[in-house]
């Protein structure tokens, strides 16, 4: 398929002819700046640390993720969160009432939302009993109008890892974008998919540093993808959807990877703690296995167990209303002392 694939085929036909917005500054990102008095923007001159337009390009954090990934800052695309990443596919390649999409309840939200708010059809192809891709049914709902595939893996809600498979089939057989979301990713013993992106020219992968890198307030999601598909989204992005504080938070601790792989372990320490403690909740039904910074339970009464947490003042997330997923409620892990309240209530 890499010999046939051919991105401009996906593109939608407006996208196709448009040149990315030329923004003030991007005309100069050649030039050695230091010296130079920027009179083009209508900023105001006085210093202050944010005055200025941020780089649209986020050249500093792509460089710095390119490294740690081992890509290039050409693959890498950068959004406010995820989200805007997730958004900006959509309206790439997603052509309004015409084309369609694949979704694989229950999963993350956001791919339902958007293909609603693009006017784009979703698709939707339950996940196993055990959580997993049904390959067959999914490219049996494929048509000629069928752009992008939605693979969340590890899944929100679920917890778990969509297995290499399933994946693989997926990309040699589909001839549109695969998406895996890779939000959770970091708390998995998966390789993530990055390593196939050279395999795989429909291959598109969202990571975001709101989880594992602890900084769901600045918004920052990322994509990596081929060049051809980066250099797509960056004709559509908006071109300062990243702003300046962001861009410096993430740079600082992007810099500091020692002090994310201890929070990690501690997260994951503190997962398999809890794990241990609710095999032996009587209300619990079953402990459905995590690759996640949070666990999928199933009790007896969802709605019931939920209430009782809140008036203990804990708040978790009651998924029952989620196709496969009645009864259910899924735990985020916190901090070691939040966890042990957790405990406390559970067993009380
Ligand atoms: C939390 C989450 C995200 C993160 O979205 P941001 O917009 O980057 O905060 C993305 N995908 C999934 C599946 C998530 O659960």
């Amino acid at each position: 398929m890499e010999n046939n694939f051919d991105i401009n085929n996906l593109v939608r036909e407006n996208v196709k002819s448009m040149k990315p917005y030329s923004s003030a500054r991007d005309e100069f990102e050649d030039f050695d700046t230091a010296d130079m008095i920027f009179l083009d923007a209508n900023e105001n001159p006085f210093e202050n640390g944010v005055n200025r337009y941020p780089d649209p390009q986020q050249s500093r954090v792509k460089m710095v993720l390119a490294k740690q990934k081992n890509v290039k800052p050409n693959q890498i695309l950068l959004g406010n969160g995820s989200d805007e990443v997730l958004d900006l596919i959509f309206r790439a390649f997603c052509e309004p009432k015409v084309d369609n999409v694949i979704t694989l309840p229950p999963t993350y939200g956001m791919y339902g939302v958007l293909a609603n708010i693009n006017a784009v059809e979703n698709r939707e192809v339950l996940l196993s009993e055990e959580f997993q891709p049904q390959v067959e049914k999914i490219l049996e709902t494929v048509d000629e109008n069928t752009k992008i595939i939605f693979l969340c893996s590890p899944n929100n809600p679920t917890a778990n890892s969509f297995s290499d498979k399933s994946v693989v089939y997926l990309l040699q057989n589909f001839k549109g974008l695969i998406v895996i979301d890779e939000a959770y990713i970091d708390f998995s013993k998966k390789q993530s998919w990055m390593n196939e992106l050279d395999e795989y020219p429909n291959l598109i992968i969202t990571q975001t540093l709101s989880k594992a890198y602890g900084l769901a307030g600045i918004r920052l999601g990322i994509c990596y993808a081929s060049a051809a598909v980066i250099s797509v989204l960056n004709k559509i992005k908006p071109p300062y959807n990243v702003n300046e504080l962001t861009q410096m938070r993430a740079l600082e601790r992007l810099n500091d990877p020692e002090n994310i792989k201890s929070e990690i372990t501690s997260i994951i320490s503190q997962r398999e703690e809890l794990l241990k403690v609710l095999v032996n909740v009587k209300f619990v039904e079953k402990i459905y296995p995590t690759e996640a910074n949070f666990i999928l339970i199933k009790v007896d009464d969802a709605n019931k167990r939920y209430e009782q947490l809140i008036a203990k003042g804990i708040v978790i997330r009651n998924r029952t209303t989620q196709p496969l997923c009645e009864n259910t409620l899924r735990l985020t892990i916190g901090t070691e002392q939040e966890n042990k309240k957790l405990m406390e209530a559970l067993q009380a």
